[in-house]
């Protein structure tokens, strides 16, 4: 059976890199949530641990990189490290036969190395909020050409204590970035970053696994 990815606008190497990983179908919230970021709206989604929530935003992102631009085109936040890395390896993954480059940014490695990864080529940037915008501070990450964002594992962040790091990278973003929220609860805080960066944002929720 085709690949029911076809049904969506996505370049033949995105459908390509989907086939090699075995996504064959998309999981609830990847079909809830891909039409809309690729139309260009907000997104909240609300879904549990392992329902494929990466390459609901990863997907979309992947299709709008444009290798020939060497900036941060999409900027991804993840609460720790190891979560860093695992978004970057699904990225890499779709973004395989665009050859996107996937710079990570987190604290502890050296500051230097991180600007020399940058120099090079950079397509999507993935970082935790603190050197993410250490990084903005200095000067040595563009922001200015980001169009999609997502602050994955929202609850996490606010529980870490990264909020007013995330709302302070949101600060440096330019124009009208597509903003996407990916979380297992919402509450106060999290509504009222949602509503200081988000344009009328679809809401998903989902309850059960796929
Ligand atoms: P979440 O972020 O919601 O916890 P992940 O994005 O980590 O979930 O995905 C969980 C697992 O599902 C991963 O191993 C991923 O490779 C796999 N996966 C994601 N989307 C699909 C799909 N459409 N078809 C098959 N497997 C998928
Ligand atoms: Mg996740």
């Amino acid at each position: 059976m085709e690949n029911q990815f076809r049904q969506y606008p996505l370049e033949e190497d995105i459908l390509g890199a989907l086939d090699a990983l075995g996504y064959t179908q998309p999981t609830e919230i990847q079909a809830a949530v891909i039409p809309s970021i690729l139309n260009g709206r907000d997104i909240i989604a609300k879904s549990k641990t392992g329902s494929g929530k990466t390459a609901a935003f990863a997907i979309p992102i992947c299709n709008f990189a444009d290798w020939e631009q060497n900036t941060a085109q999409a900027l991804v936040l993840e609460p720790t490290r190891e979560l860093a890395f695992q978004v970057k390896d699904e990225l890499y993954a779709i973004g395989r036969f665009k050859r996107l480059k996937v710079p990570v940014l987190y604290g502890g490695f050296p500051m230097e190395k991180q600007i020399l990864t940058l120099k090079q080529k950079t397509h999507i940037v993935v970082g935790t909020p603190g050197r993410v915008l250490d990084h903005c501070k200095r000067g040595t990450l563009d922001l200015s050409k980001v169009r999609y964002v997502v602050i994955d594992e929202a609850d996490l962040m606010l529980d870490m204590g990264f909020i007013e790091d995330v709302r302070n990278i949101l600060m440096h973003l330019e124009g009208k970035p597509v903003f996407m929220l990916f979380s297992a609860t919402m509450g106060e805080r999290l509504e009222a970053l949602a509503a200081q960066f988000m344009h009328e944002p679809l809401e998903v929720k989902i309850e059960n696994d796929t």
